[in-house]
Order: structure tokens, then C-alpha cells, then sequence
């Protein structure tokens, strides 16, 4: 009995995809086989975003429909600020397994630079289906990822390349300077943008509740502050913007160490009394005064 053929299929939308690539250079997947660990789990609605540092670093986004990964090219990154209008060139369709690739793509090979996993999750689309929408030039999709949560825009603009992404107003939109962890990032140093992050505040006047969607946490009494990291060089800002006066240098020594080149963290400075409660005023007395009580940094 003859082997039944075993031909790899791939979607004709992969056709521009693959001129582009020489897959004996580039470790990227070649299409048509699925292989990925989340294009196998896949319901047919994943999502991905890659953080992609090739010659000009940029944001692709890329969704899910009909065995290939739709794609857009995003240079400024996303915004939870709906008036942030950031331009999405469309570009080609790329294979399903694209949703687990990370890595390094090789000097002189097509977008080259390296590609890393910034957020997955699944998406719905809003009003109708996303193949219907693409031909409309109107996507209305809603993520659910690790970092992306809640519904966003795509609207084509000029041709069909050119799209412009923003946020809409849902209960994950924010407002111009309010930003938690900075989405807008800097381009020219490909830094996040210190400049513009506030520590998160608390508000008041909120009636408990208890929503899936929420974590809590214990509220410690000790100081609010922003540890900024960048190349090593650690520095601490509170909740006002302003540098603490105190080095805290047993802080700043393993801060220093985190697997990162530039990161915001937002948490609490803490001082401990000998009960090993949270104690403000020895924590006062330490930053004012270069006090030895030992100082805990809670992220
Ligand atoms: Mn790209």
C-alpha cells in the first residue's frame, strides 16, 4: 500500500511571509505545522504581542483567525489613554506557531533584531467577526491578556496599510498622565519614560467588594516609592516625584541585580521594629537621618 502523502499545508496568505524569509538562516517557524505549544491550545481567538527590537523598535500585534496570525506593526506601543492615537502598519500574515517564537533573529535576514513574547492572551471581537471587520477597516477587539485587558480600536485610515489603534473607554482606560506602569516608552532610548510615572494612590470613599478581577493587598505603614533602575544605577522617588534623600544601599544592591537593563518598580519602603511590625517612625528616622534600622522594599 503506498504512504498516504504527508504535504505540509500552508495557507496562501503565508505566500508573502515566506518569500521574505530564509528559513536555513532564520529560527523563525516556516508555517503550516502548528507546532507551537499555544497554537495547539489555541481556540481559534489567541492573540499575541511581540516587543520586537529590530532596526526601530516597535510592538507587532498579532490576532488570530483562520489558521494564521493577522498582524500589525505598532511603533509607539500601546496606550491606555484613548486619545492616544498610535499609527498600526499592517503587516504580512504570519504562522499560528508565530504565537510561541521568541528569539533572536539573525544580522541581514528580514527583521532582524530580537523578537520577545510582551503579552498573549485570547481576544473577542465586537459586532462581528474579525474577518468581517478587516475587510470593514474597523476592529473592535477586546483583549484579555497578562498585560492588555479591555477593549481596543483599529481603524483603517489610508490605504490598507496604514491604521491608527487607540484604547476605548471602558473600566481599563485611563486618563493622560495617570498611567500605572508606563506603556509609552521612550524611543529614542528605548527606555521606559520615568518621567511620567507616578507612584499608584490609594483613593478612598470605594464600598468594599469582591470582584475575581481585583487582588488585594495589606497595606503596610511605611512610604510609598518608585525604584527606577537603569543599567545598574538604582534610585528612589516617592509618591510626590521627588528623590528620597536616603541611598539605601542594601536596596540598591540587589534592585541592581534584577534581569533587566530598565525597570519602574512601584511598591513600599518598610522598617521593621523588633515585634517585626511595620513601624513609620523608624522609618521616618532612617531616611531623614541614615538611622541603621533595616529598610524592606515591598513591590
Ligand atoms: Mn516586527
Amino acid at each position: 500500500m503506498a504512504e498516504p502523502k504527508r504535504r505540509v499545508k500552508t495557507p496562501a496568505q503565508l505566500r508573502e511571509y515566506r518569500r521574505k524569509r530564509d528559513f536555513a538562516k532564520t529560527t523563525e517557524p516556516s508555517g503550516g505545522d502548528a507546532r507551537g505549544r499555544r497554537a495547539r491550545a489555541s481556540k481559534g481567538n489567541a492573540f499575541v504581542i511581540h516587543r520586537h527590537e529590530a532596526r526601530n523598535l516597535h510592538y507587532d500585534l498579532r490576532l488570530e483567525l483562520d489558521g494564521v496570525l493577522v498582524s500589525w506593526a505598532v511603533p509607539r506601543g500601546f496606550s491606555w489613554v484613548p486619545s492616544d492615537k498610535h499609527l498600526a502598519v499592517r503587516t504580512e500574515d504570519h504562522p499560528l506557531e508565530y504565537l510561541d517564537f521568541d528569539g533572536v533573529i539573525p544580522k541581514g535576514e528580514y527583521g532582524a533584531g530580537t523578537m520577545m513574547i510582551w503579552d498573549h492572551g485570547t481576544y473577542e471581537t465586537r459586532y462581528m467577526g474579525l474577518g468581517e471587520a478587516l475587510e470593514a477597516g474597523e476592529v473592535k477587539v477586546v483583549l484579555d491578556g497578562g498585560k492588555l485587558r479591555g477593549e481596543w480600536h483599529l481603524v483603517r485610515t489610508r490605504g490598507e496599510k496604514d491604521w491608527l489603534l487607540f484604547k476605548t473607554r471602558d473600566r481599563y482606560a485611563r486618563e493622560e498622565g495617570d498611567a500605572l506602569f508606563p506603556l509609552a516608552f521612550d524611543p529614542e532610548t528605548r527606555a521606559p519614560s520615568a518621567g511620567r510615572v507616578r507612584a499608584m494612590r490609594a483613593k478612598e470613599n470605594v464600598a468594599p467588594f469582591a470582584d475575581a478581577e481585583w487582588l488585594y493587598e495589606l497595606d503596610f505603614a511605611g512610604r510609598r516609592a518608585l525604584a527606577i533602575v537603569r543599567d545598574g544605577d538604582v534610585r528612589f522617588r516617592g509618591a510626590d516625584g521627588k528623590r528620597l534623600p536616603a541611598a539605601l544601599p542594601e536596596l540598591a544592591g540587589e534592585l541592581a541585580g534584577i534581569r533587566c537593563r530598565d525597570a519602574i518598580l512601584d511598591g513600599v519602603l518598610v522598617a521593621a521594629d523588633d515585634t517585626g511590625r511595620p513601624d513609620g517612625k523608624l522609618l521616618a528616622k532612617r531616611l531623614k537621618s541614615g538611622d541603621t534600622a533595616e529598610v524592606a522594599y515591598y513591590a
